[in-house]
């Protein structure tokens, strides 16, 4: 058992889930495992009903999903909603794919080609705590739809929203079996997932750290794998674009789920010309960025998911040169005020490491290729986000970027209907898409003679 402590307070929660050992583990494991052929063979308009079914009991649950999250992770209220909202549209967009799981028709010589896509079996999805709600939603929406049947770990700190989940499905009509959640410890749950030869799949989000040993330990059994890890992302504004509306939107390009978001654009590079003027309306936005209780309505902003978390950003400010911070409420909770560093060398951590926090380095650049050249000095390439006024240069910018997800304009980088996946470091694989069911599936080839 673990204690379970809101964030925003400091006080124990007076819910704690019992972690599963190994036997738990494997015991859920073979009733996904038999569980698993009823569902494949479910008629997919029978299985789409249900997914559909399923995302209206979600939505029913919305608040009281979203109070859940606001508790145990410190999530704004108005996020919280949000990443309730997106599981019931994930289950909705991929209650569409059992009747679209196509395969093709190849011409050959001799006779009929086709192509299926068949369910993997028993498929693993492990999450870390920064969105519970979604990252869970991303692989057990399209992976149930395309027939498997699910295993899913939350992060030790988060369980609840997936739990409760859990329990939704089975009110909804799923099947006991179907979608197991199993609370409990990395290095026994998750580590099990990689070394059960009945998980034919893992689908990991979390650190890289953690995604190395989980791709190693794959290889064993040529399990099947994706990979969602960090990210350290680039906002790059140009002097042609509007500055003012720029400099507005950086705080939230960063600061959202205080800076424990992988796509956080945690480096703002901008054109030396502009920067100046960039500087000082970013102070001004950051300083009126509303660091608040996240139940507040006005909260834009809430704190450290854990004690372990704000100290280790901590570290990161105490080793910076801070240019100016936000604020942040006294007292009890894990708080951090949205911090902003000056950087102009490269090799300092503050520019090169994941702080999954509340803290952005800014520096300046002369051209679009220096740009570029600053953008991709990095292990990870996950998100970006590219300011300016001319479509041309953001179409180039845009491609020069090594990196998965980039918005021209906007920070948006996650639509359950768009794909999503890291380059280099940042992971392997995409999730979400109208592809997703199909990294669920192997493809079969089969050909009938003439
Ligand atoms: P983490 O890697 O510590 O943990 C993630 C999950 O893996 C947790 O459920 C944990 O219990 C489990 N785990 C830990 N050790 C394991 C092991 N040996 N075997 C199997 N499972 C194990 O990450 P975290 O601290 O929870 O999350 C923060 C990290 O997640 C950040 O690096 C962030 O960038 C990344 N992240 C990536 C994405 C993305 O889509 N690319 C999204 C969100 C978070």
């Amino acid at each position: 058992m673990r204690t379970l402590i809101n964030p925003a307070t400091g006080v124990e929660l007076d819910i704690s889930p019992t972690s599963a050992s190994l036997d738990d583990t494997d015991a859920v494991i073979a009733k996904a495992h038999d569980a698993f052929p009823a569902w494949r063979d479910l008629a997919p308009g029978e299985r789409a009903r249900l997914l559909r079914a399923f995302a209206a009991v979600v939505d029913e649950h919305l608040e009281e999903l979203a109070q859940l999250e606001v508790l145990n992770a410190g999530h704004t209220i108005g996020n919280a909603r949000w990443e309730a909202g997106n599981v019931r549209d994930c289950l909705n967009y991929y209650s569409a794919a059992p009747e679209r799981l196509f395969g093709r028709q190849i011409p050959v010589a001799g006779g009929t080609d086709l192509t299926f896509h068949e369910p993997l079996g028993v498929v693993s999805i492990i999450v870390p705590w920064n969105f519970p709600m979604p990252i869970a939603a991303w692989g057990f929406a399209p992976a149930l739809a395309a027939g498997n049947t699910v295993v899913l770990k939350p992060a030790e700190l988060t369980p609840l929203t997936a739990i409760r989940i859990g329990e939704l499905a089975l009110l909804a009509g799923l099947p006991p079996g179907v979608l197991n959640v199993i609370p409990g410890q990395g290095s026994v749950v998750g580590q099990r997932f990689v070394t059960h030869p009945l998980v034919r799949k893992v689908c990991f989000t979390g650190s890289t750290a953690v995604g190395k040993q989980i791709m190693a330990g794959c290889a064993d059994q040529v399990k099947r794998v994706t990979l969602e890890l960090g990210g350290k992302s680039a906002n790059i504004i140009f002097a042609d674009t509007d500055v003012a509306a720029a400099a507005a939107s950086a705080p939230g390009g960063v600061f959202d789920n205080a800076g424990q978001d992988c796509c956080a654009r945690s480096r703002i590079l901008v054109q030396r010309s502009a920067y100046d003027e960039f500087v000082g309306r970013f102070e001004t936005a950051v300083k009126d960025f509303r660091v608040l209780d996240p139940a507040s309505e006005q909260s834009q902003m809430g704190p450290m998911v854990s004690a372990g978390q704000r100290d280790s950003v901590q570290a990161y400010v105490d080793a910076a040169t801070v240019a100016f911070s936000g604020s942040a409420p006294d007292g009890p909770g894990w708080w951090l005020p949205p911090t902003v560093v000056e950087s102009s060398d490269t090799s300092e951590a503050v520019w090169r490491e994941e702080i999954f926090g509340p803290v952005v380095a800014v520096m300046a650049f002369d051209d679009e290729e220096e740009a570029v050249a600053l953008a991709n000095d990095s292990e990870y390439g996950l998100s970006g986000s590219i300011f300016t006024d001319d479509l041309g240069r953001g179409m180039r910018v845009a491609r020069a970027v090594e990196a998965g997800n980039l918005s021209v304009n906007s920070h948006a980088s996650v639509r359950y209907w768009t794909p999503f996946g890291g380059y280099k470091q940042s992971g392997l694989g995409r999730e979400l898409g109208p592809d997703a069911p199909n990294a669920f599936t192997e493809e079969k080839n089969v050909f009938i003679a003439h």
